[in-house]
């Protein structure tokens, strides 16, 4: 991927000191239906900052700003939060700086095997896979389980014929092998660690990560997305929380359109993308308190890190973690935010 250059950087940059609490400015009566609201995360498992180069720092950066174009295009021209989000994640798989799609880590047999979840938030209709090899984007995949099957979640080898008969791109070990998730494996190996257990005392060796967007469209619908390699080292069939709906990812238009990102078997057991939607619904609670609470009361007690990006049907942005940092982006036309630690 090209990962172009100082006038993206720059960009990037001269936003990055923006609040993250977009939308929130007063509309004026009549410009309600034209709101619009997105959020991307690159994930948790971020480089401590003592061992994050410039350089690295920089390509993250374009790279986030990349991907946040892309969604922006989307909604800002009135195309639905479903494409916004399917694209904008499609863009991170294709990154190999990103743990989704190229750039995965590798599992313990050395293989690359993906989840992916994506939902919408009006009819509550989601698709799922995991444990599949070999199709460039899962989030793809993911959706046309959602719009084409009648199942909701799909996983290994019926996935992948699913995606195959459906038209999908399919791709080679070559590309989603790349040198660093490699060694990464290597040491994991070497250190004799099974990745799904380990990893919560280690999160920012950067052996993990996940992608997801959240988008609020002109029409007011709500839509979720996430996608992701799981945890270096991991055991061969081990799935994680991002395709599971309603732990990593989730869309209600009443609430929120939520993804997570963090060490997936803590988020599994606290169902933490619904309990955000029903600490909304049920508690009365907004968007920044109860993802708030959830990220760093709940999960932190849990001895767990990671983090999640939110959106609500007025365009609110919540993007806490826990953890050192979080790949993080967001935007909805007025003022936009990327960012990686606490900045
Ligand atoms: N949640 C992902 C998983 O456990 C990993 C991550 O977000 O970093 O598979």
């Amino acid at each position: 991927m090209n990962l172009k250059s100082t006038s993206c950087i720059g960009f990037a940059l001269s936003f990055g000191m923006l609040s993250c609490s977009v939308g929130q400015k007063k509309e004026a009566p009549g410009n309600e239906a034209r709101r619009w609201a997105i959020a991307l995360h690159g994930g948790a498992g971020t480089l401590l900052r003592s061992q994050m180069t410039p350089s690295r720092d920089s390509a993250y950066r374009a790279s986030l700003d990349l991907a946040l174009k892309t969604g922006e295009a989307i909604l800002s021209r009135g195309g639905s939060a479903l494409d916004a989000v399917e694209q904008t994640i499609a863009i991170l798989e294709d990154n190999p700086l990103f743990n989704a799609g190229r750039g995965a880590v590798f599992n313990q047999n050395g293989k690359v095997q993906l989840d992916a979840a994506i939902m919408e938030g009006e009819k509550r209709m989601a698709g799922a896979v995991a444990a599949v090899e070999g199709i460039r984007n899962p989030i793809r995949l993911a959706r046309i389980v959602m719009e084409r099957s009648p199942h909701v979640f799909l996983c290994g080898a019926g996935a992948r014929e699913f995606g195959i008969e459906q038209g999908l791109d399919t791709a080679s070990a070559d590309w989603f092998f790349t040198r660093e998730r490699w060694e990464q494996l290597q040491r994991q190996r070497a250190k004799g660690k099974s990745g799904a257990i380990e990893n919560a005392a280690h999160p920012n060796d950067g052996s993990f990560g996940t992608v997801g967007c959240v988008a609020l469209d002109q029409q007011g619908l709500l839509a979720a997305g996430t996608s992701t390699g799981g945890m270096t080292n991991k055991r061969e069939g081990r799935i994680g929380d991002s395709p599971v709906v309603g732990a990593g990812t989730w869309a209600d238009n009443r609430t929120c359109a939520v993804s997570c990102t963090g060490h997936g078997e803590y988020f599994i057991r606290l169902a933490l993308a619904h309990e955000l939607h029903c600490r909304m619904l049920h508690g009365r609670k907004g968007l920044e308190k109860a993802s708030g609470e959830l990220i760093l009361q709940d999960l932190s007690k849990a001895g767990a890190q990671g983090g999640l990006i939110a959106v609500d049907g007025k365009g609110r942005i919540a993007m806490p973690f826990n953890s050192e940092g979080m790949f993080r982006a967001s935007s909805n036309g007025r003022s936009r935010k990327i960012a990686i630690y606490r900045e």
